[in-house]
């Protein structure tokens, strides 16, 4: 495993296991280190200037590139790595609690009644194909597996995917 952090090569042992069974990407020597900022600073409030911010996850000074915007001008506390592994992590751990599971097969045989996205109608032949996808279609969960408060949690079986084409999913944001 490669810690997102150092960016070194590390035994998966030098990880801290979480609880869902997966392991944190930051290494325990990285964590160590953030832990001992986080009480140096603790009940400080996090050091940011108009250029420079601090994340709260890893506690490192970056530019404010390295932090996405919101619409409103205001920027998300963690940095773009920290969300990006700390959302995969989610994420996953979402689908292992959505229990479940469908085969690459399952999914060619449900593609075969689709000629179109269910959403947009575009037909896949005609869904222009960004640089990086080979494919226009991705799998969508129907019932959301993370639904927000209240609402039931779908499943990550067969029968709660459709293949929705990018553009209709992205729309979907979060809720996939
Ligand atoms: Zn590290
Ligand atoms: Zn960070
Ligand atoms: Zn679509």
């Amino acid at each position: 495993m490669i810690c997102y952090l150092c960016k070194s090569e590390k035994n998966e042992d030098e990880f801290i296991l979480r609880k869902d069974g997966l392991r944190y990407k930051m290494c325990m020597d990285c964590n160590e280190e953030v832990q001992k900022k986080k009480l140096e600073n603790k009940g400080k409030r996090l050091f940011h200037t108009e250029k420079d911010r601090t994340c709260y996850k890893c506690m490192r000074f970056l530019p404010v590139t390295n932090f996405t915007r919101r619409s409103t001008g205001t920027y998300f506390s963690a940095c773009k790595e920290c969300n990006k592994y700390e959302f995969s992590h989610k994420r996953r751990a979402r689908l292992l609690e959505a229990g479940g599971k469908f085969t690459q097969k399952e999914f060619n045989d449900l593609l075969k009644k689709f000629d179109a996205c269910p959403m947009c109608k575009r037909k896949w032949s005609d869904i222009p194909l960004p640089k990086h996808k080979k494919v226009p279609w991705t799998a969508d969960h129907i019932i959301p597996i993370n639904p927000l408060p209240g609402q039931k949690q779908g499943s990550n079986d067969i029968s709660n995917i459709q293949p929705l084409c990018f553009s209709c999913n992205s729309k979907k944001g979060n809720r996939v």
